[in-house]
Parts: C-alpha cells; sequence; structure tokens
C-alpha cells in the first residue's frame, strides 16, 4: 500500500507557451485505481510512471493563454496532463470539451474513460438480455454505478455489492438497484448472493478475490463473467490465491473476459450518444467524492483503496467555469 511520503510535491517555473502552444489551467484532475499498477514495476498493459517525474492522469482545464494555437482562450479541454495545475502544451492528445451537456468533470467519470468501461464492459462484453440477473462489484464506484443502471436500462435484474451503509443507501434510492449489501458486513458472500437473485447471468467484477469466487459458485450455466478490475490485489504482497473454484467455469459453460478500455475508443462516438441522451432524459444518477487542492491529490488517490468515495474521486486543482 502506497503512503502519502512516497509522493513529493514540487514547484518548478512554468514554461511561456510559444508559437502553436497553449498554457492550460487545470480544474479537476482525476485519481483512478489504474494509477496503482503505474507504480509497480510488474508485467502490465502500460509502462510504469517514471520516478522524479510528475505522475500523469486525466483532467479537465482551461486553456489561459493561446499563441495561434488550434485551442483559444477559455476553451475547456481534456488531458492525460493530471496530477499538476498548468502545463504548457502544442495541443498533441488535447481534446476540447462541451460543457453544456454536463459539468466539466463528467468528463472525467460518467462520460469519461469510467463510463465507457462500464459501457463496454457491460454491452459489448457481458451482452445483457432483457431479464438476465447482474452482480456488481464496487457498485458504488465511477465504473460500478454506470454498470449498475445501464443494466437497469436495458431491463436487467441488478445487485450490487459495495463497502458502507451508505454505499448501500445510494445504490437502492438513486442507482434504484434492485437489491445492494455492504460485503464488510457479510460473513458469506457467496449465501448473499444467494439470498438476493437466483442465479447470475453477468457478473462484472470490479475487485477480484472473494466476491470473484462467490460469483462463480452462483453463476447459471452460459453465463459471462466481465473481469474490468481486482482491486482487491492491487497491493498485495504476495502471489494471491487464485479461485479455487475456477473449475466451475468449465462445468457452467462460463465465458470469462478481461478487457481494457483503451482498446474500445471506437465506441467513444456511440457511448457519448446514449449516455448524453440517458442523462438528459433522467436515466442516470451519478455522485462525486471531491478533494480539494494539488497537495491532497496523494490523499484521493490512496483513498480508492480504502473506500472513501462514492462515486468518482476528483481533486479540484482550479476555478469552475462560471455558466
Ligand atoms: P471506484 O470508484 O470503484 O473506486 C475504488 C473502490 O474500490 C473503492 O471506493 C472501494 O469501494 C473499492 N475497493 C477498494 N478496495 C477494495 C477491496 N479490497 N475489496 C472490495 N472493494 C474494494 O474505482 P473505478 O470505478 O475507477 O474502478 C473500479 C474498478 O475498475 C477498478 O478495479 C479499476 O482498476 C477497474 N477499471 C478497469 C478498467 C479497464 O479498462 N479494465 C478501466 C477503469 C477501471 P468499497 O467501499 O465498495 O469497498
Amino acid at each position: 500500500m502506497p503512503k502519502e511520503a512516497d509522493f513529493e510535491l514540487v514547484t518548478v517555473p512554468l514554461p511561456e507557451p510559444r508559437e502553436g502552444e497553449v498554457l492550460v489551467q487545470n480544474i479537476f484532475m482525476s485519481v483512478d485505481p489504474y494509477m496503482r499498477g503505474r507504480m509497480s514495476e510488474g508485467e502490465s498493459y502500460i509502462p510504469p510512471f517514471p520516478l522524479g517525474k510528475a505522475l500523469e492522469g486525466g483532467c479537465v482545464g482551461r486553456v489561459r493563454r493561446s499563441v495561434g494555437a488550434r485551442f483559444r482562450e477559455g476553451d475547456l479541454v481534456l488531458s492525460m496532463l493530471g496530477w499538476r495545475e498548468y502545463y504548457v502544451s502544442d495541443g498533441t492528445g488535447l481534446i476540447g470539451i462541451d460543457p453544456s451537456l454536463a459539468p466539466v468533470q463528467a468528463y472525467l467519470g460518467i462520460l469519461g474513460l469510467p463510463g465507457l468501461t462500464a459501457y463496454v464492459g457491460l454491452l459489448d462484453l457481458g451482452q445483457p438480455k432483457a431479464g438476465d440477473t447482474v452482480f456488481v462489484s464496487g457498485a458504488s464506484g465511477a465504473v460500478g454505478a454506470v454498470v449498475c443502471q445501464i443494466a437497469k436500462i436495458k431491463g436487467c435484474r441488478v445487485v450490487g455489492s459495495a463497502g458502507s451503509d451508505a454505499k448501500v443507501a445510494w445504490l437502492l434510492e438513486k442507482a434504484r438497484v434492485d437489491a445492494a449489501f455492504n460485503y464488510k458486513k457479510v460473513g458469506d458472500l457467496a449465501a448473499e448472493v444467494a439470498i438476493h437473485c437466483d442465479g447470475l447471468d453477468i457478473y462484472f467484477d470490479n475487485v477480484g478475490g472473494p466476491h470473484l469466487v462467490a460469483a462463480l459458485g452462483r453463476m447459471k450455466p452460459f453465463g459471462r463473467v466481465v473481469l474490468c478490475g481486482m482491486i482487491s490485489q492491487y497491493n498485495v504482497t504476495r502471489p494471491p490465491r487464485g479461485p479455487g473454484n475456477l473449475i466451475l467455469a468449465i462445468m457452467k459453460r462460463l465465458t470469462l473476459r478481461g478487457f481494457i478500455v483503451t482498446d474500445h475508443l471506437h465506441r467513444r462516438q456511440e457511448f457519448l450518444r446514449d449516455m448524453s441522451r440517458w442523462i438528459a432524459e433522467g436515466k442516470i444518477a451519478w455522485k462525486e467524492t471531491i478533494v480539494e487542492g494539488i497537495e491532497n491529490a496523494p490523499r484521493a488517490f490512496l483513498g480508492l483503496f480504502s473506500g472513501e468515495n462514492l462515486g468518482k474521486m476528483l481533486v479540484k486543482l482550479g476555478p469552475e467555469p462560471t455558466a
């Protein structure tokens, strides 16, 4: 488990933007569980953060100065240059965002990669049909809460697991799932899942470990297990035991599929179209946990591993745009 002392806050001179460049002030930055993987040197789909350099991650900011660049002063932009208050860029990798759809920080959550992860993970890999039963772990988080609600839109019965009573209440009242439970208060996870449904057509796994074992035990024949994340294992210090009941994948003819959202960016336009419609129709609720100030970014990041967040965990770095 990383600790705050592993992070260093440094002040460096800001270069002047040159011809074709912009100076951007970040407004919100995202902290995400995958960043933990970039803090280790093990095998991964993405290289580790270099030591002694500013970290990276999703953020939204406002262009403060533009020197003949494609973005103009006042424009709102999405970039991967988080973990800093300001930056100068030649525009590579910057995406303009439309603040009329939702508040700007939504582009780091419901309208951003967490939302897209939920969308492609559930719809493309999980292939839900009306009447299916879907179990979601990490259900009140940035990804999980969206999975639950897209599954409801598709006519599924949804059971969610989360780590506090407040999260369970939010899932039942705002995300309108059919059943939810606080896994920290449950002795036998498989028995708890069985209380809420006859069997699972889809398990959307955000946490791995005991949740995955429990879900495998409750899957229906030909069920689909979407392997999105295994946050319960990101800080382990010795290799975790595999699911002892994996043989059920054969007996029940299950499909287990892992995925990485960045392989599915071609779905972004359809996702934005559907999600903005669902938001406009009031079909999707979302929540954010906002920590103020770059000095508190490490605390926000570490809080992901102790469940400090309900919905998307964000760090506010600068003034929000006025309407
Ligand atoms: P969340 O907003 O869900 O935040 C993390 C949450 O994980 C915490 O709030 C906590 O909630 C829960 N958690 C932490 N430790 C444990 C544990 N030991 N056991 C069970 N739950 C735990 O994060 P995201 O929505 O951004 O990410 C959710 C998952 O999806 C992560 O595993 C992440 O790595 C993965 N992911 C995968 C992507 C892909 O491309 N495959 C893309 C984006 C995310 P609680 O209080 O409920 O315990």
